[in-house]
């Protein structure tokens, strides 16, 4: 039996999770990318061969940019989307030589954190950041960020049962902690942060609100000194801000629409800045506090007159997609050499085309991490949903190919399940990717039974709704982007309140459908009218295919629907 060299490291979720911006959570995603592509060249500098890995890796442009950094890979991904796990296998001929590559992957990923952690301080530094006062602090917190673990087995799931990643705790971090991860002492107080905050610029730290530990700092610096902490530039601080996704959908339908023209070039003039690549901010009062005085100006005269003009204002919600292959592990481990490192081939290429199916040039969609078969996104509600289903599409393409070479292998394994939430753009960066997360593990997983979707949304501080399925379950998905994609709503909204109430209150009742038609017959609009029940029982046919699971139908979709509507644009 083949033994090989399992090496991990972390902490993971937590890491990428403490995030007060999304600039954060991009940064916080790519270093541990980043960090991973170092490791994997330890490794392969100490004579690990490419080929023996267990997920293919020949090809990532990630690793390829840190393998070759005065060649830069034609995919520009490279500088954008974190693309490696943080873990890898490897084949390795003796527990000898499993340690000397465990070795050398420790070493490759610490020193490049020490020079990514070190770029920063001396960018800091150099603004007159009075860090050479809390060195020890920052030395502490960043020296004892990562824990790496190996083992070298000839089981492909040694590291997860031998439990050998200790949960991470900042144990004994004394003091008043920091706003962002609270979990780490905080570098100074606010007399400390607020002559930083002036010096390095707006926007890059709110001193009435931040006070920060070393590493959230690091996160925070880390796009502004991509060339010396990575050797190239980094996406970083542009990545679009949680207003920045909600106002988005608004903002390009009413350029959409021509007619706004003298509304929309009124307020370019008075903010100094097109209307269309704005950012969200401008368009939600409760940040006007943060924006310089002369847009606040331009604001207050201008943006009155455009949300008239136009009769509408943006909804302040975006959405946070999440997915996962279903079993990927076991799916690898039942296919011979050949086959596993075909399906690996697989995966790779599918990972580096989510990108252009997040990214397609509507919006301001981002892909955060494609790696494996994992993959986050933010995106603008309108978008959302045509893009999950687009990214499963693009799997399921990929693995079907596979299938028809290797009859029979997969099995019913070979699938994905996404979770996918709707949130308030105020929503907590961490709460909401810890929900997205739920959806998928526990609804679209566990409780739809893998090959799901389940879609979650919150409104204020709570959950309005969550349902979950499976992909095909009476092509949900492909009538739901048809019933939404459109700017006319196919059904009344009170149509489908009243709907939701009687089939939550009369769940069972054996003539509930023709109810729900002669309530659709009676709505009043013009553009909903119809002559008779027969016409009535077509319009809402869709709706009712998607609404029913075992029979019986379930109000959520209803409320689904109407939130697709309502929160659409
Ligand atoms: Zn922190």
């Amino acid at each position: 039996m083949k033994q090989r060299l399992h090496f991990t490291f972390g902490p993971v979720q937590e890491f990428v999770s403490e995030a007060r911006k999304t600039a954060d959570l991009w940064t916080g995603s790519y270093l541990l990318s980043y960090l991973a592509a170092h490791a994997i060249n330890g490794a392969l500098e100490a004579g690990a061969n490419e080929d023996d890995f267990f997920l293919k890796i020949t090809g990532n442009p990630l690793l390829e940019a840190v393998r070759k950094p005065d060649k830069p890979p034609e995919n520009a991904a490279f500088a954008t989307v974190g693309s490696l796990p943080n873990r890898f296998s490897v084949l390795v001929a003796s527990e000898e030589e499993g340690r000397r590559f465990a070795d050398a992957a420790n070493d490759g990923l610490g020193m490049a954190w020490l020079m990514a952690q070190d770029a920063c301080w001396r960018y800091l530094t150099g603004r007159h950041a009075p860090l050479e006062d809390v060195a020890h602090v920052w030395d502490r917190q960043v020296e004892s960020l990562w824990e790496t673990s190996w083992a070298v087995s000839d089981d492909p799931r040694a590291l997860a049962r031998r439990k050998l990643m200790r949960v991470f705790e900042a144990s004994g971090e004394p003091g008043r902690k920091c706003t962002v991860c609270g979990r780490r002492e905080e570098l100074g107080n606010r007399g400390f942060w607020q002559p930083l905050s002036k010096r390095l610029g707006a926007g890059f730290l709110d001193a009435m609100k931040e006070r920060l530990c070393a590493v959230c700092l690091v996160k925070r610096t880390l796009p502004r000194v991509g060339e010396e902490a990575f050797g190239w530039k980094v996406l970083g601080e542009t990545f679009p801000s949680t207003p920045d996704l909600a106002a988005d959908p608004w903002q390009r339908k009413v350029t959409r629409k021509n007619q706004h023209e003298e509304a929309r070039d009124g307020f370019s003039a008075a903010v100094e800045e097109r209307f269309e690549s704005a950012p969200g901010t401008y368009f939600f009062p409760s940040y006007r506090e943060d924006l310089p005085e002369p847009v606040v100006r331009g604001l207050e005269s201008a943006l009155p007159k455009l949300l008239g003009a136009v009769g509408s204002a943006p909804r302040p919600a975006y959405a946070i997609l999440v997915m996962d292959g279903d079993k990927m592990g076991e799916r690898l481990s039942r296919l011979d050499e050949e086959g596993r490192v075909e399906l690996s081939e697989r995966i790779l290429d599918f990972s580096l085309r989510v990108r252009d199916a997040v990214e397609n040039g509507k919006g301001r969609s981002r892909l955060v991490y494609a790696g494996g078969e994992d993959v986050l996104a933010l995106l603008p509600k309108d978008r959302a949903l045509d893009v999950a289903w687009m990214v499963r599409e693009r799997y399921k393409e990929t693995l079907e190919a596979f299938d028809r070479r290797h009859r029979g292998k997969l099995g019913d394994d070979s699938t994905i399940s996404a979770g996918l939430l709707y949130c308030p753009m105020t929503l907590p960066l961490r709460t909401a990717l810890r929900e997205a997360h739920r959806l998928l593990d526990e609804d679209a997983k566990e409780g739809a039974g893998r090959d799901a979707l389940a879609i979650g949304a919150w409104k204020g501080g709570g959950e309005v709704l969550r349902v979950a399925r499976k992909w095909e379950h009476e092509d949900w998905v492909e009538k739901l982007l048809e019933m939404t994609g459109v700017d006319e709503t196919p059904y009344p909204s009170r149509f489908l309140y009243q709907a939701q109430q009687m089939v939550r209150d009369q769940a069972g009742l054996e003539n509930l459908e023709q109810l729900l038609a002669l309530e659709y017959l009676g709505s009043r609009e013009e553009k909903f009218e119809t002559q008779n029940m027969e016409e009535a029982e077509e319009r809402i046919s869709s709706l009712m295919e998607i609404s029913k699971v075992d029979g019986q139908l379930d109000p959520a979709i209803f409320r689904l629907v109407r939130f697709l509507y309502e929160e659409g644009a």
